[in-house]
């Protein structure tokens, strides 16, 4: 029995199940048109892959674009990053430019200064022994002057002491002067003369360009003298007799004395 009902299964199915089998191939080929339809909207939608291609395409023109944009903003920003470059290197060169308009302002403003100070200097008078006062006054009448009165200044100073020039000017004179020992007579700068007598020793010659506090030599008791002192005299020529006051010379050259 189970053969014959096994065997009944593979027989030709009755007219129900035919009709039910027609459904059920309405229903596949429903299914079939279905699956056609989605096939066809497939194949269509394959079929669109143009445009979908176009549309891959018009990704990969707007992939290019951004690749476009990228390149352009690369560009943008290298062309900026070179223009922020040079506006870095202007700014530097102008600042340079400024830095080194300054220390050039400041070295010129320094050397007006070391000029004027060095103008000052070389115009500054100052008595011929430091720390040291007038023991002989000018025109003072004595035996011991050839010419019956004192010619110059004698400033109070042990032998060996410096002697300086009074002022900028150049050495005429220097060597043996008779009455006044060794002697150095200087031309100074304002046209006028200075004299230094009874020098132990002479440290400058004839034609050297002296400045104001420059040692000429040393005092001493050379020529007719009764102990070391320095015998000073302001002239109005380098000879002896033009002599003018020396106090007063001084004085009026800002020498305090
Ligand atoms: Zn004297």
């Amino acid at each position: 029995m189970a053969f014959s009902r096994a065997t009944g299964k593979h027989r030709r199915p009755s007219a129900l199940t035919r009709r039910t089998a027609s459904i059920a191939g309405v229903a596949a080929l429903t299914t079939t048109g279905v699956i056609g339809s989605l096939g066809s909207t497939a194949f269509a939608a394959d079929a669109k892959t143009a445009p979908e291609d176009t549309g891959t395409l018009t990704k990969a023109v707007s992939i290019g674009d951004t690749l476009t944009e990228r390149i352009d903003a690369q560009a943008a920003a290298q062309e900026e990053a070179a223009e922020r470059a040079a506006a870095e290197e202007k700014a530097e060169a102008e600042a340079k430019r400024k830095a080194e308009a300054k220390a050039k302002a400041e070295r010129e403003a320094k050397e007006r200064a070391a000029r004027e100070a060095e103008r000052k200097r070389l115009n500054t008078f100052i008595a011929p022994i430091a720390g040291s006062y007038v023991s002989t006054a000018y025109k003072a009448g004595g035996a011991v002057w050839s010419s019956g009165s004192h010619t110059g200044i004698d400033f109070h100073a042990a032998s060996g002491t410096s002697v300086r020039s009074v002022g900028m000017g150049t050495v005429v004179e220097a060597g043996w002067g008779g009455a006044y020992g060794n002697n150095v007579v200087i031309k100074m700068n304002d046209g006028t003369y200075t004299q230094y007598g009874h020098l132990s020793s002479i440290t400058v010659t004839v034609g050297q360009q002296v400045t104001p506090g420059q040692q000429i030599g040393l005092s001493g008791a050379t020529g007719n003298v009764t102990g070391p002192h320095l015998h000073f005299e302001a002239r109005t020529s380098p000879d002896y007799g033009s002599d003018i006051d020396p106090v007063a010379y001084l004085r009026s050259h800002g020498v305090s004395i």
